[in-house]
């Protein structure tokens, strides 16, 4: 099967200890079933209703990661089954996740994600507003939230040379986190960044999680 020779082709590429994170958006659970089959268990997906609708119908030991935008209104939906969310933007949803996941008692892994792309439209939070919330009395007595590192996508472009200095400067927030709030946590090791068009340069910057869709799936229209 195509799909399956694809993903092991992208497991030889990808050192051990970087995570892969197939990116099964619009793809049916037969598919995400086939490559559970053979030994994948982390599955990203970036819209809640999509998530939670697979999540019943596919084995308990999924790792679902959720990677797209997440509106307030819908994480009580998603805290009972994911297992690490990318896609923190905002001081707001942290506290919502926060909130929910304290409702049934469970603590949920969360990454911070940043900006760092030119482009005016992808999510994501800046240094200031990082430190701001880490430092805030709110943030202190947080008790079901997991910071577990940080999260972030380069611009859509083919110039190269930009999306290392986009990586690099992600790297650099990943290091300062971790120096400045993080040097007593556990949690916080993981740099997510890189898909199907960057994944090699991202790995090379530091990557410790890969988002891959396209180069296992194929395009999807
Ligand atoms: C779709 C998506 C990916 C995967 O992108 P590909 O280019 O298909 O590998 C990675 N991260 C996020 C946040 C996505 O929405």
């Amino acid at each position: 099967m195509m799909l399956i020779d694809n993903l092991q082709h992208l497991l030889q590429d990808i050192p051990v200890g970087v995570k892969l994170v197939a990116v099964s958006k619009m793809q049916p659970v037969q598919t995400i079933r086939a490559l559970y089959d053979v030994g994948q268990r982390i599955f990203g997906e970036n819209k809640v209703q999509e998530l939670v609708t697979k999540h019943p119908l596919l084995p308990e030991d999924i790792e679902w990661h959720f990677i797209g935008h997440l509106q307030r209104n819908k994480v009580k939906l998603i805290v009972p089954v994911v297992t690490l969310i990318h896609s923190i933007d905002s001081f707001k949803l942290l506290k919502e996740v926060d909130k929910e996941a304290g409702k049934i008692d469970r603590r949920v892994n969360c990454l911070l994600q940043f900006h760092i792309a030119t482009e005016e439209t992808k999510y994501g939070l800046d240094w200031q507003e990082a430190v701001t919330m880490l430092t805030s009395a709110e943030y202190l007595e947080m008790k079901f939230v997991n910071i577990c590192g940080v999260m972030g996508m380069g611009t859509f472009t083919d110039d190269q040379a930009l999306i290392r200095r986009e990586f690099r400067y992600l790297r650099s927030v990943f290091r300062r986190l971790q120096e400045t709030f993080f040097r007593e946590s556990p949690h916080f090791k993981e740099l997510s960044m890189g898909m199907s068009g960057d994944y090699r340069m991202a790995i090379e910057e530091g990557s410790t999680m890969v988002r891959i869709g396209t180069m296992i799936f194929g395009v999807i229209e």
